[in-house]
């Protein structure tokens, strides 16, 4: 009895890269990563990110961010930076819009410096992969 030759397996794994010869999905226009600004073709129309390991990274980035500013900004905006409401409540809202502005002028730079994408490039990267939020 003959066996039929074994075909080559993919060395990509499951989801293969543009470049996975068993891949037959799309490839859509290159994009860059906003974790580490490589270009890549995605196979998904809103795939944002290279790699699961940069999706999480940056997600997890943000989630320690959105828990840090959250409650800063919000106490910012309710009381227009301290212009509104009781004067315990400006008081608190000057403090908080201070903060805020020092935590996202840190986020900055910590972005800068490790050579991740800007936000607002990102938020105008996601709307066109994945439209805005609701
Ligand atoms: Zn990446």
């Amino acid at each position: 009895m003959t066996r039929a030759p074994l075909q080559p397996s993919p060395q990509t794994g499951h989801n293969g890269g543009p470049d996975d010869p068993w891949d037959n999905r799309p490839v859509y226009a290159e994009r860059p990563c906003p974790e580490c600004m490589v270009l890549f073709k995605p196979r998904m129309a809103g795939t944002l990110f290279c790699c699961p390991a940069h999706r999480d990274a940056f997600a997890n980035r943000q989630t320690v961010r959105g828990r840090v500013v959250t409650p800063f900004a919000l106490a910012a905006r309710i009381t227009r930076d301290g212009t509104r409401g009781k004067p315990e409540a400006r008081a608190a809202g000057k403090k908080a819009a201070a903060v805020m502005r020092r935590l996202y002028q840190r986020y900055r730079d910590e972005d800068r410096a490790a050579g991740r994408m800007d936000m607002a490039e990102y938020v105008e990267h996601r709307i066109k992969a994945q439209g805005e939020p609701e």
